[in-house]
């Protein structure tokens, strides 16, 4: 049996395949699917976005889908930049963008505290079965740390280890990263939908 995860991005799919490893289905992603299109997250929740990912790519594809979205919720912004991470800095902004934006919005603030969570939705060709979300609690440095992950990483301090993701390695942050906790705590309703 095949299980698609709904996404494009080359950085989620490394993440996402080491944590389902041991699934007994054959992993496919949006690349190995010719002509599936990018679904538009244009819902106001990362739930939103990920339920409609999910719904229009496994009917799209007529598989079983995982499809996430992702906040970045930093309180001394109300929450922002929130289900709008990727483009915090503009339409068709870079990663470093978006961390170069964030570093000056935060620029003298003493309360740096912020979130990521993650929302996964699993979906059949008919419609939504479920979601499962993970979070993970940290604070925005005041300039980059470490060089390894994507996004905002390199900015992001979990307070569990007290290191920015992008001085963990990919094992270390998958291990509490709000996407490997999302992905972790859908597992178990993807097997008992597959073994029922
Ligand atoms: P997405 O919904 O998973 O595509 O995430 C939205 C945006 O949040 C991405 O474009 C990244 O900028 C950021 N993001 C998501 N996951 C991570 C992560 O694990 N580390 C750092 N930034 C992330």
């Amino acid at each position: 049996m095949k299980l698609l995860i709904a996404t494009r991005n080359k950085d989620k799919i490394i993440e996402i395949r080491e944590i389902l490893k041991d699934l007994d289905l054959e992993i496919i992603s949006a690349f190995d699917i010719p002509g599936m299109p990018d679904v538009i997250e244009d819902r106001d929740t990362i739930k939103g976005n990920a339920i409609k990912k999910a719904e229009e790519c496994a009917a799209l594809s007529g598989l079983l889908t995982l499809a996430d979205d992702t906040g970045l919720f930093v309180d001394a912004l109300d929450g922002a930049p929130g289900v709008y991470a990727a483009r915090y800095a503009g339409e068709n902004c870079s990663y470093k963008d978006n961390r170069d934006k964030m570093l000056k919005e935060m620029n003298g603030k003493d309360n740096r505290v912020a979130q990521f969570r993650t929302v996964v939705a699993f979906a059949s060709p008919t419609g939504i079965i479920t979601t499962a979300e993970g979070k993970v609690d940290g604070e925005i440095t005041t300039k980059e740390i470490g060089t390894g992950g994507f996004g905002y990483d390199a900015i992001f301090k979990a307070v569990e280890t007290g290191k920015t993701f992008g001085e963990m390695t990919q094992t270390e942050k998958e291990k509490i990263s709000h996407r490997g906790r999302a992905f972790r705590n859908i597992l178990p309703k993807v097997l008992e939908y597959i073994s029922s």
